[in-house]
């Protein structure tokens, strides 16, 4: 037997979330079946525990779009017993049972092997918002950035923290957006060069375009505040579009894109190939320094999860929240 925070739907459709004792004959079917060291807490896990549960395909569910640990049994040529593994996306804790579970069962595609220099504690510390916050760096890269300093919105949550600390010692000069004043040392510790209040980049202007002000931007937040970013972002740059913690309608114009060849690019770690995701955990390996990191992470267990999705989606969480699920 193992545990799991199982979440299920009565008859009147209302969810409730529970740790529960399973058996390995409870999983879903995968070819390998991997125990867990750690998975973490993200928006979508919120959504999951939670009484909308939006994104849960199938009741009785195990969240946890994310885990790291070890192959305990593969019937895959690219997996043995002892392998340290990471998983993110594929829609894993939505369709398909994640990682709040000492086991969980996955298809081998799913997986990447741990790369040198992350244990699984650290790669659940950079977790799905950080992994994303790293494709976001890499797009960004692959574009160009610009000479102003890169605009993180949504600075204190997960995927904003991870890309301040990798910015930083990438070497940019990095202005965090944060409606959290009280963060302003927490961000500068992790590199920020600049805090930016949220109010003075929530209102609409009638200016579809204003100074030239970011070389680059990460965006978090999405709505209203993404608009605004648009139209004071340098000729020719571009903005990242990760989230839509701020809202998902976009109250934008078109100019930005037609008078200073503005760029959004979309990014979404679901569903990354295979190179890409290697691609991207090398370079977290590698840019993403671990003193910083360990400054972003709260630990909680199985049994706190709960409490912390409803947290997550009032935006209350600050850096990433790491669930050690055997704690
Ligand atoms: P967090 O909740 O950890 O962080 C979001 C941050 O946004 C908050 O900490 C807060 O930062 C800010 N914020 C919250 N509410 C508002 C608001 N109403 N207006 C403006 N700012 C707000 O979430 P994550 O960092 O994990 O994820 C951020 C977004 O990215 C989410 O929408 C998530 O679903 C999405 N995401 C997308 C992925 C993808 O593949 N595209 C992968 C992972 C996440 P502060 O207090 O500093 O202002």
């Amino acid at each position: 037997m193992f545990k799991a925070l199982v979440v299920e739907k009565d008859e009147d459709g209302k969810t409730s979330a529970a740790v529960q004792d399973l058996s390995l004959d409870d999983l879903p079917e995968g070819d390998v079946t991997v125990a867990v060291d750690y998975s973490t807490v993200n928006y979508k896990d919120g959504l999951c525990i939670g009484p909308g549960g939006g994104l849960v395909r199938n009741y009785p569910h195990v969240p946890g779009i994310d885990f790291a640990g070890t192959v305990e049994a593969s019937d895959h040529d690219c997996y043995k017993p002892g392998d340290k593994v990471v998983l993110t996306g594929w829609r894993v804790g939505e369709a398909h049972w994640g990682g709040y579970s000492q086991k969980v069962r996955v298809k081998a595609e799913w997986l990447v092997p741990l790369p040198e220099g992350l244990d699984t504690r650290q790669a659940m510390a950079v977790g799905t918002a950080g992994f994303t916050a790293m494709l976001a760096v890499m797009a960004l890269e692959d574009h160009g950035i610009g000479k102003g300093p890169v605009l993180v919105t949504g600075a204190s949550g997960g995927v904003g923290s991870v890309a301040t600390a990798i910015l930083a010692n990438l070497g940019y000069e990095v202005a965090a957006v944060t409606g959290r004043p009280d963060n302003a040392d927490y961000l500068t510790s992790l590199g920020a060069t600049e805090i930016v209040p949220r109010d003075t980049l929530n209102e609409t202007t009638k200016r579809p375009l204003e100074g030239e002000r970011w070389g680059g931007c990460i965006d978090a937040v999405g709505g209203a505040m993404l608009a605004r970013v648009l139209g004071q972002m340098e000729y020719g740059c571009s903005v990242a579009a990760v989230g839509l913690a701020g809202g998902a309608d976009l109250p934008a114009k078109v100019i930005p894109f037609l008078l200073r060849g503005v760029n959004l690019l979309g990014i979404d770690s679901v569903l990354q190939p295979y190179d890409n995701r290697l691609r991207a955990w090398q370079r977290i390996a590698k840019d993403l320094p671990m003193s910083k990191l360990e400054t972003m992470v709260q630990p909680a267990t199985l049994s706190d999860l709960p409490r912390l999705g409803d947290e997550i989606l009032k935006g209350q969480v600050k850096g990433r929240v790491v669930v050690d699920v055997n704690g």
